[in-house]
């Protein structure tokens, strides 16, 4: 189990736990437990008191309890998510990858890591302004999302630079998802303003052996690529 989920876990067990005990206190108090399982019954009039208090703290606690859940809900999006793309960041990426290598080395399976960055990002927001940089980067990345599995993970790495993760996928298939990923983006009909905005991007794609335990060393390689992809001249796949 990741850390991320064990730290929820544990955070509503407890918050669960401790509205728990408090309803128990609650309602030993309302009811005098120890009198009700052992001994004489609250008398009529009490007994429809306590009926409708209990109902209260009852629907009290759960409220609380969906509250919390909600809460932390909130909370793992703020840490796990680029607030932009809503696509992973580096620290989630990161921890979800280890997985990832590890299940590999054990299965010896193996996945694909690709590192994508935007041709020309920087003259988008010249030209168009900010805005339309930012909406050109919710639309690749809602672009990966719709064209990818719900398994694989599509994480903001930089400014204009996105991490894929494919788990469970051969080096092949993943240099030909990257280049379908390419055309897409290639195709994008992105209008600001009035004006169409082309957009391509370029990618590096790693595939090597699968027996590094570290994250940083597939990422090092794909970015190595990258840069090759860069300098053959933009908007293709290496
Ligand atoms: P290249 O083809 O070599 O990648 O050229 P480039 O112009 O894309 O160069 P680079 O990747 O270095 O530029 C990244 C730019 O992304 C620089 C920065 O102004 C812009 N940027 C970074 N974060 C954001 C953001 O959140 N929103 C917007 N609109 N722009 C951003
Ligand atoms: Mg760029």
């Amino acid at each position: 189990m990741s850390r991320s989920k064990l730290f929820r876990r544990i955070v509503f067990c407890e918050y669960t736990g401790f509205s728990l005990i408090i309803l128990f206190l609650w309602m030993d108090e309302l009811l005098d437990l120890p009198h009700l399982l052992f001994g004489s019954m609250p008398t009529p009039v009490n007994y429809v008191e306590c009926f409708f208090e209990t109902g209260i703290v009852l629907s009290l606690a759960l409220l609380s309890i969906l509250a919390t859940s909600t809460l932390l809900n909130k909370i793992e999006r703020i840490v796990m998510f680029d607030p932009l793309t809503d696509s992973m960041n580096r620290r989630f990426l990161i921890e979800n990858l280890k997985h990832e290598i590890h299940r590999c080395i054990r299965s010896n399976s193996t996945f694909s890591l690709m590192l994508g960055d935007i041709d020309w990002f920087k003259q988008i927001n010249d030209k168009h302004g900010h805005e339309c940089g930012d909406i050109v980067l919710q639309k690749i990345a809602t672009a990966f999302k719709n064209r990818l599995r719900a398994q694989d993970m599509i994480c903001r790495w930089g400014g204009d630079e996105f991490l894929i993760v494919l788990p469970d996928t051969s080096p092949e298939t993943g240099r030909n998802v990257a280049e379908t990923l390419r055309t897409l983006i290639e195709k994008l009909n992105i209008i600001y303003i009035n004006q169409e905005v082309p957009v391509t991007i370029s990618f590096g794609v790693y595939d090597d052996d699968y027996s590094n335990v570290r994250p940083d060393y597939y990422i090092r390689k794909a970015d190595r690529k990258l840069y090759e992809a860069k300098n053959r001249g933009r908007n293709r796949v290496v």
